[in-house]
């Protein structure tokens, strides 16, 4: 490891769709800052390939049966359902990843990033939010990929998401995407280096 370099975590974000965390997560893994220090990790899930989504690029797709016994066999570090359908976080990619030194990244939902924090306490956990719920049904209109049903229904477990922003070691509120975009870079630099 490099010197003035800590010791790799996993680093949780969370927070409601929309909100930003996705975005947040990709500039993070493109800042030349953390290149090589700082890993995704591969969700998998039952859910279908979205537009140009590609089998083990975004998501490791997997049907039902497959999932299930994946969990059966303890292959994740955490699992939940999240709209409909199974997501969980392989622990292979995480344990090799962090045995070489290298923090991995998790973009999960609130159910998931619990279940992390409460087995691997050093994690660090950052919840991403907009500044209000109006906010985000702004931004969920605007994306434009989401019918009526499908934003009500976000919001809706958003509200329910916001509650669990206490139990995060950060809360990152992205009311402009460069500022939070920085703050995300100096708050994980000043655990890894
Ligand atoms: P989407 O289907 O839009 O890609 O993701 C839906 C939700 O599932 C998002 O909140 C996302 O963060 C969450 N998610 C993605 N991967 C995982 C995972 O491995 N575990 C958990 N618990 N949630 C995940």
């Amino acid at each position: 490891m490099l010197s003035g370099h800590k010791k790799p975590r996993i680093i949780i974000l969370s927070g409601p769709s929309g909100a930003g965390k996705t975005t947040l997560h990709d500039r993070l893994l493109a800042s030349s800052r953390f290149a090589g220090r700082v890993i995704r990790s591969v969700s998998a899930t039952t859910r279908k390939p979205r537009g140009t989504e590609q089998q083990g690029r975004e998501y490791l797709f997997l049907s039902v049966r497959m999932f299930e016994s994946r969990i059966r066999r303890g292959a994740f570090l955490e699992w939940a359902r999240v709209f409909d359908n199974y997501y969980g976080t392989p622990m292979k990619n995480v344990r090799e990843n962090l045995k070489k030194g290298r923090s991995v990244l998790l973009c999960i939902d609130v159910q998931g990033g619990q279940q992390v924090k409460k087995k691997v306490p050093e994690a660090i956990s950052v919840f991403v939010k907009t500044p209000t719920i109006l906010e985000l049904r702004r931004r969920l209109e605007a994306r434009k990929t989401d019918s009526k049903a499908s934003i009500d229904l976000r919001l809706k477990t958003a509200r329910k998401e916001l509650k669990e922003a206490r139990f995060y070691d950060h809360v990152l509120v992205n009311d402009d995407l460069s500022r939070a975009g920085r703050e995300l870079e100096a708050l994980v630099s000043s655990y890894i280096g």
